[in-house]
């Protein structure tokens, strides 16, 4: 069970945690017509002042086009607004997680995005790792990852999580921590909540916005740390077998950070992973604000 943060903020109003429910009825949890985003927050370690949200306006603008996909119009700035309130209003002291989410809020049947009422509401929870920093065993999932054409994979669209967690769940209960999605050409696209990176002869490799994935923010973030820490970067799309001989493979995303992969399927990577630890030493020092050359990435809610 998670801990989550006292107020929510639900129907326009903060209200407490416990008090925000909805219907059985509601439409959005029938046809999954729901979007969501998922950012971080710690603590400031300097000051108690101070909460430190990363990439607040990238998670804002994500949301605000995931928003568009379920024809409403939800600004970021009216999000960012609201996710600064909420934040001074729980004044969070451990690592924590934001979870804003917009859905057909109607009560009845029918899939549809018009004409029907949405809704918008927040919500957090404590979160310390999410998946092992230690390093994970990965299973190649039976499950693709949908194409663009029928779902609009550049939102968060909740009703996509179910090839996800039919991934996560055939992992884990086939003895792995994760499941690694191919797309429908058989590339390697991501895994059930989290970009891929690939390191091979010192080049770091990723799939690109063609091969279906979600636009992780974290995977912006990574790719630009290593073009300023001078790595080559290529976004391409990957094989299978590439990710079998690789030198490291890595996860990213808002919960998992950046995690290192040790075994997919039978194949054991090596265990120095000197580029995986370089990028997670320097997202760490950025996220907890300790470098100087990223803090536009760092916003600040003054508590
Ligand atoms: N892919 C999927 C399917 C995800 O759910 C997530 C988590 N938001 C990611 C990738 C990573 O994205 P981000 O770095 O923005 O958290």
């Amino acid at each position: 069970m998670h801990n989550f943060l006292p107020i929510a903020y639900f129907q326009n109003q903060f209200v407490s945690f416990e008090s925000a429910n909805i219907s059985i009825a509601t439409h959005a949890l029938h046809y999954g017509t729901g979007a969501f985003g998922g950012l971080r927050g710690i603590p400031d370690p300097e000051t108690d002042q101070q909460i430190l949200l990363f990439r607040l306006d990238r998670h804002c603008q994500r949301l605000s086009s995931s928003a568009k996909f379920l024809n409403y119009n939800l600004p970021a700035d009216k999000i960012e607004q609201i996710i600064i309130e909420f934040v001074q209003k729980n004044q969070p002291q451990t690592s924590f997680y934001i979870r804003p989410f917009v859905y057909t809020s109607d009560l009845g049947i029918a899939p549809r995005l018009h004409n029907i009422q949405k809704d918008f509401f927040v919500y957090g929870l404590e979160l310390g790792d999410y998946l092992s920093p230690d390093g994970i065993n990965c299973r190649i999932s039976s499950w693709h990852r949908q194409e663009d054409r029928s779902l609009p994979l550049r939102g968060k669209i909740s009703g996509a999580y179910i090839t996800s967690s039919l991934a996560k769940t055939e992992a884990v209960e086939s003895g792995f921590d994760e499941a690694i999605l191919l797309n429908s050409q058989g590339k390697v696209c991501e895994a059930s909540g989290m970009n891929i990176f690939v390191v091979r002869n010192g080049q770091l490799i990723t799939p690109g916005f063609d091969q279906d994935i979600l636009e992780g923010i974290t995977r912006d973030s990574v790719l630009t740390i290593a073009k300023d820490l001078g790595i080559e970067i290529i976004e391409r799309p990957v094989d299978k077998t590439e990710l079998l001989i690789a030198d490291e493979v890595f996860l990213s995303g808002t919960a998992a950070k950046i995690t290192p992969v040790k075994r997919i399927e039978n194949y054991h990577l090596p265990e120095q992973k000197p580029i995986t630890e370089k990028l997670r030493e320097k997202l760490t020092a950025i996220t907890e604000n300790r470098d100087s050359n990223y803090q536009h990435w760092v916003y600040k809610v003054k508590i």
